[in-house]
């Protein structure tokens, strides 16, 4: 996932939006539906936004802007290298004793990174910002402009090693109150864009049948169409993004999130290291080139999948088979060829054979 950190307004010209009114036909059985689709920028990236009514009445329009600032709102509190967000002050507090108050967005998102922290036990870990910084794969703080990304030595690495571990970060949930001790920063940029999506959904969930946000593509989908047809989610080809890989067919709520080796990476002796750090060797990650996970929140979805990045296959596909509700595809790559591995349930998602054939499933 490409962050995220980078900050954008909203800018209505910059919005396009195209709002369809579908009638049903006397003779059709689906039910008639209005949706509303759109394109914009939050958090640094592409925002897709697609809201279906039943009522012909829904103001979709104002409905789509809601769901637009939902997303405005978790950068403005979310976006770590960003001078002026609340993360970013949180990470200024660094090593007082007094503690830092946090507004409910963002302790919500740190103690669902918490969770995922558990959950995979550390491979999810914001705390890896110093590193992240010091490879180079963070944002300008003023500018929001990316930096070329470079190795680092052993002596660095290990130099910044004791600054990492979430478990050393105290979050009073009673207190609002969070304690960061001195060197160490908070970077969510592995999480903030799921839980956005996951606002964005539930800010207008209420008032019509189905919606669906994409951020940089990261999923959340809230509620179904009115015709009853499935969501349509697209993979993208980890070498060849533009172009898609696999089709999912997707209903209810649910997540869907893709961390991949190929947003921003360097290479040592054709090797690949992605932006994803592994917070125990503080090196990046390169064992995989894509990570797919389907979760009932993209907040999940998204954690899990960076996580699973660092994981590795075994025991990525082994925490998923545990964890209810949630699937996983995994790209690697040997001599240019991909290779997928997924777990038991995945493959009842994908759209048709062609599909299946592409991640080889043979049943
Ligand atoms: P994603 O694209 O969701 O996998 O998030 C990747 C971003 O999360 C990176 O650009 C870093 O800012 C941050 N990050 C890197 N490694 C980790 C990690 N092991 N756990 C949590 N966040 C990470
Ligand atoms: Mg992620």
């Amino acid at each position: 996932m490409r962050p995220h950190e980078k900050y954008f307004r909203i800018r209505p010209t910059a919005v396009i939006l195209v709002i369809f009114v579908t009638l049903a036909l006397a003779t059709c059985s689906k039910k008639p539906q209005t949706f509303i689709t759109g394109t914009t920028h939050s958090m640094g990236t592409v925002v897709n936004i697609s809201i279906y009514s039943a009522e012909q009445t829904a103001d979709l329009e104002q409905l789509y802007l809601q769901a637009v600032q939902a997303m405005e709102e978790v950068s403005a509190h979310a976006a770590g290298f960003r001078q002026g967000s609340e993360l970013y002050d949180l990470n200024q507090s660094a090593g007082d004793a007094e503690g830092f108050v946090v507004s409910p967005i963002l302790l919500d998102l740190l103690l669902k990174s918490q969770e995922a922290y558990q959950l995979t036990s550390g491979a999810f870990d914001p705390t890896v910002a110093p590193l992240v910084s010091a490879y180079n794969f963070a944002y300008d703080s003023k500018t929001g402009e990316k930096s070329t990304p470079h190795p680092l030595t052993a002596q660095q690495v290990s130099a910044l090693l004791p600054l990492v571990g979430f478990s050393k970060v105290l979050v009073d949930e009673e207190k609002s109150k969070v304690y960061l001790p001195a060197g160490m920063s908070i970077d969510l940029g592995a999480i903030a864009k799921g839980y956005a999506a996951d606002m964005a959904c539930g800010r207008v969930a209420e008032e019509i049948s189905g919606v669906m946000v994409e951020i940089g593509g990261d999923i959340a989908i809230r509620g179904d169409k009115p015709d009853g047809e499935p969501w349509q989610v697209a993979i993208a080809d980890p070498r060849r993004p533009q172009e898609t890989l696999v089709e999912l067919l997707l209903t209810g709520d649910c997540g869907v999130a893709t961390s991949g080796d190929y947003e921003r990476y360097f290479e040592v002796d054709g090797i690949r290291y992605s932006h994803i750090i592994d917070p125990k060797t503080g090196l990046p990650a390169h064992y995989m080139v894509s990570v797919t996970v389907m979760a009932p929140t993209a907040a999940l979805a998204d954690a899990l999948a960076t996580g699973i990045f660092v994981l590795g296959i075994e025991p990525g596909l082994a925490l998923v088979e545990q964890l209810p509700g949630v699937e996983v595809l995994i790209y690697t790559e040997e001599d240019g060829e991909l290779g997928a591995h997924y777990s038991s349930g995945f493959e009842k998602f994908l759209a048709d054979d062609e599909d299946r054939e592409q991640i080889g499933y043979s049943n």
